[in-house]
């Protein structure tokens, strides 16, 4: 087997991973009641640009030629490099969602039952769930050696979280108040003690 293929199976295997991982809590809560849900249409265009550079954009590399012409060389090192910080996405992706437990959505909702989380992993960074996201970004960056699908998941991504986060602190702060401003004056957003 090839690196090249055995990178595709990696990357692969940790699709199917996180998608393992979030199941279970999809079902969960669809049984709440949502009481506030904020510009869905707008994330729905965001979750639609992290998808085709985490998902749609790779998986054209793994299974068609069509980015053939932006391959560059690859190493043994930046596979295993690759495949760790891969791992690294998925342990921090299933205690985010172990922690925000019922709390979670994929767009920025509120629930009836809402409680604002801030211990387990939500101690260090009040976003940690995005820091799983770009760890598997950065993961596709250094797994996969191609010039556009490599990079594609940090942009896609990117252009959520940048045109999300703003929105999701202010429904935050509008639900939770003080409670939440407190909680953001002791916490970083994405990389503990840096930002
Ligand atoms: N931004 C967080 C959560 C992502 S899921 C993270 O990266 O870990 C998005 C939803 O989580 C939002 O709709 C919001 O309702 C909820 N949320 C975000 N931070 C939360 C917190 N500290 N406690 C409870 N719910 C939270």
């Amino acid at each position: 087997m090839t690196l090249l293929v055995a990178a595709k199976i990696v990357w692969a295997a940790g699709c199917i991973g996180w998608y393992v991982i979030r199941l279970p809590f999809e079902r969960k809560v669809k049984r709440e009641r949502v009481i506030d849900a904020r510009d869905r249409l707008r994330e729905l265009v965001l979750l639609s640009c992290s998808t085709l550079g985490l998902g749609i954009v790779p998986l054209l590399w793994a299974t068609s030629p069509a980015f053939d012409g932006a391959n560059y060389p690859y190493s043994p090192v930046q596979f295993a490099l690759g495949t760790l910080t891969f791992l690294f996405s998925l342990w921090l992706f299933r205690r985010t969602h172990r922690d925000l437990g019922k709390n979670w959505s994929v767009t920025l909702e509120i629930k009836d039952a809402h409680k604002l989380i801030t211990g387990g992993v939500y101690r260090h960074v009040r976003h940690p769930m995005y820091s799983a996201f770009f760890l598997w970004a950065l993961a596709q960056l250094i797994l996969i050696p191609n010039w556009i699908a490599g990079p594609a998941g940090l942009i896609g991504f990117g252009i959520l979280y940048a045109f999300r986060i703003g929105r999701e602190e202010k429904m935050m702060l509008d639900t939770f108040g003080d409670e939440y401003r407190a909680y953001s004056a002791r916490t970083a957003r994405l990389i503990p003690g840096v930002y």
